[in-house]
C-alpha cells in the first residue's frame, strides 16, 4: 500500500467516529508560511485541502517580510561594496541609490517566488478559497456567504505590526515595516523605534543607502534576545558605521514637524527625523476571527496549544505567529508540516523551539541557535564552558573585511548547548551549528571534521577545536 493510501486511511473517517460530511479533510485559515506549508504537506499525504486566504498566498514572509527585506539588504550590501571598492583596488563609485530600481529588483524576486508558489499549490490540487474567513463552527470557516468545513481545521492567520500608545502610524511619516518596504525614496534621516531584528535590519539598509539613522530601544541592548556578547558586537559595528542608538530609552510620543517627526523619549529628550519606523514587535492576528466564540483558548491574543499544536477545541490546530514563541517563517513551515503529518496519522516529533535557528541579516549579521550563555548558566550553573573564536583569525573573513566571532556555549565535557555568531554572511553558517546543537554533539565530535579552507565555515571548526582543548589558529 502506498503512502497516499496509508495517509487517507489514517485520516478518514475522523478518529472520534464522526461521519465525514466535511468539504475537506483539512481546512487551513491563512496561506502564510505556516498555513501553506501545512496545505502542501497535507496534499502530498493524500488529504483533500481547502486553503482560505484574503490576500496573496505566501503571506507576510513572501510579500512584506523575509524575502523583500533580504532583497533590500542585498541591495544595501551592493551599495556598501561600491562605496568601499577602492579598499580592494577596484575603481567603482557609488553615485546614488535609485529606489525605483531597488524596488523593481525586490518586487521581481517576490513575484518570481509568488508565481512558483501558486503553481505549486495548484499542482498539488489544493483548493484556494479567496476572501476573508471567519471561524463559525468547531471546524468551519465562513467566507462571504459560503461556509466550508474541514474534518480538521488549522488556524494560521499570522501577525500584524504592533505600535505603542502615543505613536500613531499614518503610513506617511510614521511607518510600519510594510510601509517602509514600499518607500519610493531614501529618507535623509530616520528614527527606528525598536532595536530587535526588524529594526536593526531596516537601520542597516537605510544607513547603507546613505540615511542618518537613530535606533531607540527600551531594553538595555540591541537584539536583546541574543547572547549579550552578540549585542555588544553589533552595537560596536553599528557605532562604527555611524548608526546612532539609545538603549534603555522609552518613547513617550511622536508629533509632526514641518518636515518630519519629533520623537519624545522619557526624561525629555527629543529626536527629530524625516521618518519614524515603528518596529516594536508583532501581535497575533486573532481578533474578530471567531476564535474565542468557538471556544479556542487565547492568551493575550495568542492561541494556546499543546506541544502537538492542538488547540482547546478538538480537531483544531494552530501554526505560525499566532502560537506563542519565535515568530519566524521557518518555525511556521515546520509547524505546518508537523500538523499535516499528525492529521495524516503519522507520528512526527514535536518541535524543539531552542533548536530553531535565528538570524538578523544586518551588516554585520547575527546568527544563533540553542541557549545563550546566560540561559545556560541559569540552567546548569558552573557546569558551563564557553569559547570565543575571533574572525580575525579566519582567512575568508579577512578577505571579506568583516569582523566578529563564533561563541560556543557548552556543558563541561558535555554537548554544545548554544552557538552564537557575528559577522557578515554568518547566517549561512547556522546550518552546521544547528546540526551540532540538534545532534547534541560534543566538541570532540566536531573537532575532527574537516572544514574547507578558506571558508568562514572554518571558524566553526576552529571554535570546536578550541573547545576540545586543541586550538589551531587561536591562542590556547
Ligand atoms: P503570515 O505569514 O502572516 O500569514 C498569515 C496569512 O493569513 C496572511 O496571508 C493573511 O492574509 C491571511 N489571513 C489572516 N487572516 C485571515 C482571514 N480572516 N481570512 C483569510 N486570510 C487571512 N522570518 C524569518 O524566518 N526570516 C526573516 O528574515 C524574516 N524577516 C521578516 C521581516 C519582516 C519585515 C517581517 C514583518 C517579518 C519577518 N519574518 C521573518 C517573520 C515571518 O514573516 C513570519 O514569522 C511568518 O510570515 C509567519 O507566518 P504565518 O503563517 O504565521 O503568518
Amino acid at each position: 500500500m502506498g503512502a497516499r493510501a496509508v495517509a487517507r486511511e489514517a485520516a478518514t473517517p475522523a478518529d472520534d467516529g464522526r461521519t465525514s460530511v466535511a468539504d475537506f479533510d483539512v481546512l487551513v485559515l491563512g496561506a502564510g508560511s505556516g498555513g501553506y506549508a501545512c496545505a502542501l504537506r497535507a496534499a502530498q499525504l493524500g488529504l483533500s485541502v481547502g486553503l482560505v486566504e484574503r490576500d496573496r498566498v505566501g503571506g507576510t514572509c513572501l510579500h512584506v517580510g523575509c524575502i523583500p527585506t533580504k532583497a533590500l539588504l542585498h541591495a544595501a550590501e551592493v551599495a556598501d561594496s561600491a562605496r568601499e571598492a577602492d579598499k580592494v583596488g577596484v575603481l567603482a563609485r557609488l553615485d546614488g541609490v535609485d529606489m525605483a530600481g531597488v524596488n523593481a529588483y525586490k518586487d521581481g524576486v517576490v513575484s518570481r517566488l509568488f508565481k512558483g508558489l501558486t503553481g505549486l499549490v495548484r499542482s498539488r490540487g489544493i483548493t484556494v478559497i479567496e476572501g476573508e474567513g471567519r471561524m463559525t463552527g468547531p471546524t468551519s470557516v465562513t467566507v462571504g456567504d459560503r461556509t466550508v468545513t474541514g474534518e480538521h481545521l488549522v488556524l494560521a492567520s499570522g501577525s500584524y505590526s504592533r505600535t505603542l500608545p502615543g505613536v500613531e502610524v499614518d503610513g506617511e511619516r510614521v511607518l510600519t515595516s510594510e510601509h517602509a518596504l514600499s518607500l519610493d525614496r531614501v529618507p535623509a534621516s530616520v528614527v527606528v523605534l525598536g532595536g530587535g531584528v526588524i529594526g536593526c535590519e531596516f537601520a542597516s539598509v537605510w544607513r547603507s543607502f546613505g540615511a542618518e539613522v537613530t535606533i531607540l530601544e527600551a531594553l538595555p541592548r540591541l537584539v536583546p534576545s541574543e547572547d549579550e556578547a552578540c549585542s555588544k558586537a553589533l552595537e560596536r559595528a553599528f557605532r562604527k558605521r555611524g548608526i546612532g542608538f539609545h538603549t534603555g530609552t522609552r518613547v513617550e510620543g511622536v508629533t509632526a514637524t514641518d518636515d518630519g517627526v519629533a520623537v519624545t523619549v522619557e526624561g525629555g529628550g527629543v529626536h527629530e527625523a524625516e521618518l519614524l519606523l515603528v518596529a516594536v514587535g508583532r501581535g497575533p492576528h486573532t481578533d474578530g476571527l471567531g476564535y474565542a466564540e468557538q471556544g479556542i483558548e487565547l492568551d493575550r491574543g495568542f492561541v494556546v496549544t499543546d506541544e502537538r499544536l492542538r488547540t482547546s477545541v478538538p480537531h483544531v490546530y494552530a501554526v505560525g505567529d499566532i502560537v506563542p514563541g519565535l515568530q519566524l517563517a521557518h518555525r511556521g513551515f515546520q509547524q505546518g508540516l508537523f500538523v499535516a503529518e499528525q492529521i495524516a496519522g503519522l507520528d512526527p516529533r514535536p518541535i524543539d523551539e531552542s533548536a530553531i535557528p535565528r538570524v538578523t541579516y544586518s551588516h554585520p549579521e547575527v546568527a544563533s541557535v540553542g541557549l545563550t550563555e546566560e540561559q545556560a548558566r541559569a540552567q546548569h550553573g558552573d557546569a558551563v564552558a564557553t569559547v570565543t573564536y575571533d574572525l580575525g583569525g579566519n582567512g575568508k573573513s579577512q578577505i571579506l573585511g568583516t569582523q566578529g566571532f563564533v561563541k560556543l556555549v557548552s556543558l563541561v565535557d558535555g554537548p554544545v548547548l548554544g552557538c552564537h555568531l557575528v559577522g557578515d554572511r554568518v547566517g549561512e553558517l547556522i546550518g552546521e551549528a544547528q546540526l551540532i546543537y540538534g545532534w547534541e554533539a560534543h566538541a570532540d565530535d566536531v573537532a575532527p571534521l574537516v572544514h574547507a579552507h578558506p571558508t568562514q565555515n572554518e571558524a566553526l571548526g576552529e571554535a570546536h577545536l578550541a573547545l576540545a582543548g586543541k586550538p589551531l589558529h587561536a591562542h590556547s
